[in-house]
């Protein structure tokens, strides 16, 4: 069975970049029944806060990404342990004693001398006399990982094959000096111990899959299937940072995206498929194949979303929104008022006007006092449909005369106050013959 995990650490709120990692992996096992973990990489105490993880999970849940399972690595440094010291007696990791000043003026060297940054292995020269000496003086060991300087290959999903080789890669450093864990050694541990199958994840780990193929096998486990994507940037070409407030869920859902827009442009940006408004999580997993991934950097555009959000709301039906119509309080709202009316909206909370406008108080515009009783006197008995409107123009055109912009415009503006909006066939019968009265003889709707 497909195991995919979506494992962000709660030290900020989630953006569209993380969301897009979060829903390829979702997506990626309900299309193949699989399972969706949701691990919280909390090792970072300092930096992990409870606020963030709650946000995490909210705005997993708004999106409709829901999990089948929840971790949290903070409940699992036994196992890191245990894992740790399995590691150190098979000769795997060995202890470094450099501070970071050294270690960076090892880089700088390195550096100035044209070679790669990485790490000299000192750690496995230390003789006894060292290491006692470095304890007196109380310093605390970090620990790193002894990688084998052989081939590394895999082959990923979206980038096809990859090849490194152990020794152009630093043995990473598994634990800091004060016994906390990097995010190498807990992240393959866990995708062993919950048996993940696939693991979908930015291009920026590409070299820490390298490093984690080498822990799996000295775990005695194999390596799961790989696909990393290209990072999401911003519409100038710039990365997304946790700190970046405007691209947070959050924000979009205060701006008026749907979770189902947000859904739809992320599943899809960046890869070969077309974007285009999807109503159901089911829907774009019927089609969700993470091989159509391009290669190129996808470039977030915010009117591109907007443009999407309409039109999801303009195919949306109403038992998909009737419970949020009367959340709002639009207690009249019923499926003629949300057809007439979802073709207008760029937002959702655009239908509180309408609302206003077939069923409240309203201040309409009568221009020409005369124009409104003429019209008004030609208004059909009820009951009213959409070819209402049709039967009420012609008898205006022809016992009236007026025509073109002198009738539909001034008609908009008596009716609805406004110059723009739904179709006046849609809104007529849901206004009601006594409201269209009264606005035409610009008196306010009072207790009609
Ligand atoms: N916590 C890591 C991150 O947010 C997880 C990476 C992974 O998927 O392994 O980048």
């Amino acid at each position: 069975m497909t195991v995919v995990r979506f494992a962000p650490s709660p030290t900020g709120y989630l953006h569209v970049g993380n969301i897009r990692m979060a829903l390829a992996n979702w997506l990626h096992a309900r299309s193949s029944n699989g399972r969706f973990i949701l691990r919280l990489d909390d090792t970072d105490k300092e930096r992990s806060t409870h606020e963030y993880a709650t946000s995490i999970e909210e705005d997993l849940k708004w999106l409709g990404l829901e999990w089948d399972q929840l971790e949290r690595q903070s409940a699992r440094l036994d196992r890191y342990r245990e894992t740790l010291e399995k590691l150190k007696t098979a000769g795997r990791v060995y202890a470094c004693y450099e501070t970071s000043e050294e270690l960076d003026y090892k880089r700088k060297r390195q550096r100035s001398q044209g070679k790669p940054p990485i790490y000299d292995r000192s750690g496995l020269e230390l003789d006894a006399a060292k290491l006692r000496e470095y304890e007196a003086e109380g310093r605390k060991p970090h620990w790193r990982f002894k990688l084998d300087h052989n081939d590394i290959k895999f082959d990923d999903l979206v980038r096809g094959p990859v090849h490194f080789h152990g020794s152009n890669l630093s043995d990473p450093v598994l634990v800091r000096g004060d016994g906390t864990y990097l995010y190498m050694l807990p992240s393959a541990v866990d995708d062993v111990d919950m048996a993940v199958t696939d693991v979908i994840r930015g291009e920026d780990h590409v070299a820490n899959t390298a490093v984690q193929i080498q822990l799996f096998e000295a775990l005695g486990a194999l390596p799961p299937t790989f696909a990393h994507t290209p990072l999401l940037t911003d519409i100038s070409g710039k990365g997304l940072s946790k700190r970046l407030g405007s691209m947070t869920v959050n924000s979009m859902r205060e701006d008026g995206v749907e979770a189902m827009a947000l859904n739809s442009y992320l599943a899809r940006i960046g890869t070969s498929d077309s974007i285009m408004p999807c109503i159901s999580l089911d829907d774009l997993a019927v089609d969700f194949d993470i091989s159509h991934t391009g290669r190129g950097t996808p470039k977030f555009d915010p009117e591109q979303l907007k443009t999407l959000n309409a039109a999801l709301l303009h195919a949306t039906p109403i038992e998909d929104v009737y419970a949020r119509m009367l959340g709002l309080g639009l207690h009249r709202a019923n499926a003629d008022f949300w057809m007439a009316v979802r073709s207008n909206l760029e937002r959702f909370e655009d239908v509180i006007l309408w609302h206003k406008v077939c069923f409240d108080d309203i201040e309409t515009v009568i221009e020409d006092v005369s124009f409104g009783k003429a019209v008004a006197d030609l208004l059909p008995v009820e009951p009213w449909d959409e070819t209402t409107w049709k039967k009420w123009i012609e008898k205006i055109k022809e016992k009236k005369g007026y025509k073109g912009k002198n009738l539909f415009l001034p008609l908009r503006l008596a009716l609805s106050g406004l110059d723009h909006g739904p179709e006046l066939k849609m809104l007529l019968p849901l206004i009601g013959r006594a409201r269209v009265m009264q606005r035409l003889e610009g008196k306010k709707d009072g207790n009609v």
